[in-house]
């Protein structure tokens, strides 16, 4: 059986659905699976990280992140455990460990994928090129296939186990730290991992309307509100919550397009959403192409309307 080093990420112990994911993903693979855990409350996650099919769990001592630090340290368990796989998710820390780790060893990196199979001592991939407009089928024959993995596409898997434990003390020998996190506002979803993204565009007009897409966010109660470029570069929303090309890519349960023409470049970070709404008083915008339904008409009706029915429906649950 290969095994596969996972790169977990955590908020202070809790570890996040798409590591959960990526553990899923490595599972399904017929992998076992070595999870990293890294930081100062990395030793919460072991009980969590069993339970989910690691066999083993590598905490990473040390309160300092390091990029080039932490690729060096992971690239030295790949080795010392004779893993044939290293997986992150395709996060900003993912997309900002995995590349090195490559580069460590020598490896290509097989980035954002949506599918990872065993093909004998190796591993087939898929992933969207060129903004999805293509959908590559890989095949790696690296001796280490390091690869992202896009959020919200694998499913995790509880095996209620538990993990074999090692504590390993992280390298001191880096030259680059991280300095200084600033936390966002409490309470709000990230748009990457949220199962349910309401996003707003040029459509809403200006900045003060996306009250009706918070609100509608808010009633669904585990939603998160994303914009389309236009609405970031206007200064309306944080760049954080930009979907599309050079914004985040989301492929969340449900995606609900307010205003929101339907760009290649948008398109490229959530076409993968399983169920798309829109809603655009343009009946030929290029979104409906993509949308499994299609309310045309003015958001400025439709938004309020939509926001009671669903907190009237939540009511009855
Ligand atoms: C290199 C590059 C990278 C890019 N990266 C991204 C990216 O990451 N993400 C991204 O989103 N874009 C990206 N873009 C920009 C992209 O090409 C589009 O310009 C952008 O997505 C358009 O945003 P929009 O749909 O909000 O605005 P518009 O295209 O102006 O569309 C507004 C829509 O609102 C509808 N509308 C207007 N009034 C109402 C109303 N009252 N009710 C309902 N509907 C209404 C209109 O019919 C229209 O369809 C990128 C572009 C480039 C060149």
């Amino acid at each position: 059986m290969s095994i596969a080093i996972v790169l977990i990420e955590h908020e202070a112990g809790t570890v996040r659905s798409a590591s959960l994911e990526a553990l899923g993903a490595a599972q399904a693979a017929g992998c076992e699976v070595v999870a990293v855990a890294t930081g100062s409350d990395a030793a919460n996650t072991t009980a969590a990280l069993g339970e989910h099919g690691a066999a083993k769990v590598v905490v990473l001592g040390g309160d300092k992140y390091s990029p080039d630090g932490l690729a060096g340290d992971l690239a030295k368990i790949v080795r010392e455990q004779g893993a044939k796989a290293f997986l992150a998710t395709a996060s900003s820390t993912g997309r900002d460990i995995a590349p090195r780790v490559a580069a460590e060893l020598d490896c290509a990196l097989f980035s954002d994928c949506t599918a990872f199979e065993a093909d004998g001592d190796s591993f087939k991939l898929v992933r969207p090129w060129l903004a999805g407009k293509l959908i590559a089928s890989l095949k790696s024959n690296a001796p280490v296939t390091c690869a992202t993995l896009r959020r919200n596409t694998f499913a995790p898997k509880a095996t209620g186990g538990s993990a074999e434990v090692m504590q390993v003390d992280s390298s001191t020998d880096f030259r680059a730290v991280l300095s200084k996190i600033e936390a966002k506002a409490e309470g709000m979803l990230d748009v990457a991992e949220a199962p349910i993204v309401v996003s707003g565009g040029r459509g809403m007009k200006e900045a003060e309307h996306f009250s009706l897409i918070e609100n509608l966010a808010r009633a669904f109660g585990n939603a998160a509100v994303g914009a389309s470029r236009a609405v970031v570069d206007a200064g309306w929303r944080p760049h954080a919550e930009q979907v599309g090309q050079t914004g985040k890519t989301v492929a969340p349960q449900l995606y609900i397009a307010v205003g929101i023409s339907g760009a290649i470049q948008h398109l490229a970070g959530m076409k993968t959403s399983k169920v798309i709404v829109a809603i655009n008083k343009d009946a030929d915008a290029p979104i409906f192409k993509i949308a499994d339904f299609g309310i045309v008409g003015d958001a400025f009706e439709i938004l309020p309307r939509l926001t009671e029915a669903v907190l009237e429906a939540r009511a009855k649950v």
